[in-house]
């Protein structure tokens, strides 16, 4: 069985442009920025916008749409104005994915700099949950794992499992991004018993059924450098070989597999990176 795979895709010129993206290269789900990544502002789509997005999703068969929030947000910040804007922003963008009917909103967890990582936590917590109730209905807050480095949360399963459980909300998801946890130090690829291994351990501190969406990335830098480089599949450093040996990991057969790659072009995600995936199946 292969699982589905899509990718981050372009959404300019309208959000739902990217259907059009994801038809070019074959992608089978979508994630895109529902607002600028790079701001704090949020732009949100006009009533025209959202139907002709709804329109175009249900045309595509309603493919899973995902959005990713801007890389300003950390909620963890000890900047008490920081921290406000992050709330903003997080809010704003999952306002977003819930009036186009999105399964969720990805995020980074942000890095709490020289707090104590109990305080950092705690903040990512409080702000999770203002968040949730700021938005309600069903669209998912998806938590996605780091590299580590500057202090940055999230990069174990058990760190997460501790954040997700505190939030204590059934909207409350995991993303997990293949070279993040390499260049964390979590897991190699290299052999099906790490794997094995690995995944037991997300299973019993976050539960699998948790994990959402796979973020597959080769990575630019080297096994815990902590240092977040994504690069196309195969040309890095957990290699063709490695999501060869994840693919026969049936426990995430089930999860939406998205490509956040840098392209053979520079494009972003291609037609040939989504074919590399689905050679690993
Ligand atoms: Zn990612």
């Amino acid at each position: 069985m292969i699982p589905i795979l899509g990718a981050h895709v372009s959404a300019s010129g309208g959000l739902y442009r990217a259907f059009e993206s994801a038809k070019k290269i074959g992608a089978e789900a979508i994630q895109i920025f529902g607002s600028s990544p790079q701001q704090w502002s949020v732009r949100f789509p006009s009533e025209e916008d959202i139907k002709k997005f709804k329109s175009a999703h249900k045309e595509s068969g309603n493919i899973p749409v995902f959005l990713h929030a801007s890389y300003l947000a950390n909620l963890a910040s000890p900047n008490e104005i920081t921290r406000a804007n992050a709330l903003q922003s997080l809010t704003g963008h999952l306002k977003i994915a819930d009036s186009i009917d999105a399964q969720g909103l990805v995020f980074h967890i942000g890095s709490g700099k020289d707090q104590s990582k109990e305080d950092a936590l705690k903040l990512v917590v409080e702000g999770c949950q203002k968040i949730l109730k700021n938005v309600p209905g069903k669209t998912q807050l998806i938590l996605e794992n780091s590299s580590a480095g500057g202090a940055k949360l999230g990069a174990t399963p058990q760190e997460i499992g501790q954040i997700l459980k505190k939030i204590n909300s059934p909207r409350a998801k995991v993303c997990f991004d293949t070279a993040h946890a390499f260049e964390a130090g979590m897991i190699e690829y290299d052999s099906l018993a790490k794997i094995k291994t690995v995944f037991d351990e997300w299973g019993r501190e976050v539960g699998l059924a948790n994990i959402v969406a796979i973020h597959a990335n080769d990575s630019k830098t080297l096994f815990a450098s902590h240092n977040d480089r994504h690069e196309n599949l195969g040309q890095g450093h957990i290699g063709i070989k490695g999501f060869q040996n994840l693919a026969k990991e049936k426990r995430l057969h089930n999860k939406v597999w998205l490509l956040e790659v840098p392209g053979f072009d520079g494009l972003g995600p291609d037609k040939k990176n989504i074919e590399i995936l689905k050679s690993c199946f």
